[in-house]
């Protein structure tokens, strides 16, 4: 039932193919340049990876250029967004407008200049070829193959988890990492809600529709989200709906398959991060009864299918891109390969921020391939200078 904790966004393609009448044509190109004998399915200047809010910006923008991009849709189509109820922070909204709605508009905008959507589990991205040759090989876990001349890497970033004892039992049998998505199947439970930021917040509010009473568990004092979310949640506590365990953290999950989550084990130190000091005398450890927990600990960056590509990573595997100041900020080091919102941008993350750079990679790439196509007519024309001259002697 959760959609969040299962993994990859691009890792998990329903695979599905439909295809443009630009088939023989590409076709041809793509045997032609590609190194390997399976069939290439299409060849496009620009494929997009995701169909978040990121992803749809660039195709808009890609599309708009001519660029004839194909967005690739995951296991989340939209991405994040999706999984959010109201959102209040997107310009031109005064009224706030819901996550699903907002991505709908996006995508109808990216079509309706002529960016094609598919869904398909994309496995790898691989570059291939030198100079005017150079091109990505992108392979569908289908055995799909695609060739692009650049790619626009806007595969955001999935849901963390604890790693704890019965959490992979449970995970979707009363443990989710998405209240949006799993909230209503526990009215009038207990609710835990684990994390200290706006996600926690938003979810533990979210989820006080529902449960009996939700207990919010973070494992330091001070809240990493903005104050017009914890305003909110004392509110609630205010009103009995919320409770607040500081400084704690769970080590134990409990509970079937069969009936769900049971209780949870918890440590508590007073001053934070319990699970570092277990041996500390100070360190209470306790069984604590809920039916349905919910993490909200942030997100791990989507960027398994580019490891071919030899793309360079930070620590916590996001995207390093060019950045600073003037054009090609979201350049990687790998030629042709730009990345977009959640999957670079560790710090920001707001659906705003990723739209921009979703339009900045747009740019970016339209750039690349505008100089592709330069180098290539000029060699072409070289070529064909030769072969004049050599049909000459
Ligand atoms: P986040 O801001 O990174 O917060 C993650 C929270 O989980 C932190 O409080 C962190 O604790 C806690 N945490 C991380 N690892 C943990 C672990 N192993 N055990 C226990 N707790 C752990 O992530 P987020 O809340 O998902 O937000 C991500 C971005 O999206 C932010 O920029 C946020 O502003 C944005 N966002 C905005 C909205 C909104 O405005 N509507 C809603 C959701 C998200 P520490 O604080 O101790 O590090």
């Amino acid at each position: 039932m959760d959609r969040r904790g299962l993994g990859s966004t691009l890792s998990r393609f329903p695979a599905r193919l439909g295809h443009s009448t630009t088939y023989i044509r590409f076709l041809f190109v793509s045997e032609a340049m590609s190194s390997n004998s399976e069939t290439v399915v299409d060849h496009r200047p620009l494929v997009i990876a995701g169909t978040g809010i990121s992803g749809l910006t660039a195709a808009i923008y890609a599309a708009r250029s001519n660029n004839d991009p194909l967005v690739l849709e995951g296991d989340e189509p939209g991405g994040q967004l999706t999984l959010t109820t109201e959102v209040e922070n997107y310009p031109g909204f005064p009224d706030g407008i819901s996550g699903p709605e907002l991505i709908n508009k996006m995508k109808a905008q990216a079509e309706q200049f002529g960016a094609e959507t598919k869904n398909g589990i994309l496995e790898s991205v691989e570059p291939e070829g030198e100079g005017t040759d150079r091109q990505f090989r992108i392979t569908l876990n289908n055995g799909d193959v695609y060739t692009a001349d650049a790619v626009i890497a806007a595969s955001g970033a999935s849901a963390r988890t604890l790693d704890i004892p019965g959490q992979q039992e449970l995970m979707g049998y009363g443990l989710s990492t998405c209240a949006t998505c799993d909230g209503a199947f526990f009215r009038d439970e207990k609710i835990m809600v684990i994390g200290g930021g706006d996600a926690a917040m938003e979810e533990a509010h979210f989820l006080t529709k529902f449960a009996s009473k939700v207990y919010l568990v973070h494992r330091r004092e001070e809240f990493r989200a903005e104050d017009v979310w914890i305003d909110r949640i004392m509110d609630k506590v205010e009103a009995g709906e919320i409770e607040i365990m500081r400084n704690t953290e769970a080590i134990e999950l409990h509970g079937s398959r069969e009936e769900g989550v049971d209780s949870v084990t918890l440590v508590e130190h007073p001053e934070g991060h319990p699970t570092a000091k277990l041996d500390d005398p100070e360190t209470e450890e306790f069984e604590f009864d809920v039916g349905a927990v919910f993490y909200a600990i942030g997100h791990t960056p989507n960027t398994g299918y580019l490891e071919g590509t030899g793309v360079e990573t930070d620590e916590e595997g996001y995207l390093q891109t060019e950045g600073g100041k003037g054009g090609n900020q979201t350049a990687t080091g790998v030629d042709g390969l730009f990345g977009a919102g959640d999957v670079v941008d560790f710090h920001y993350q707001q659906a705003v921020t990723a739209a921009g750079m979703g339009c900045q990679a747009a740019m970016d790439a339209d750039a690349y391939l505008e100089d592709l196509e330069r180098s290539r007519g000029k060699a072409a024309a070289a070529g064909g200078e030769t072969a004049a001259a050599e049909s000459d002697d």
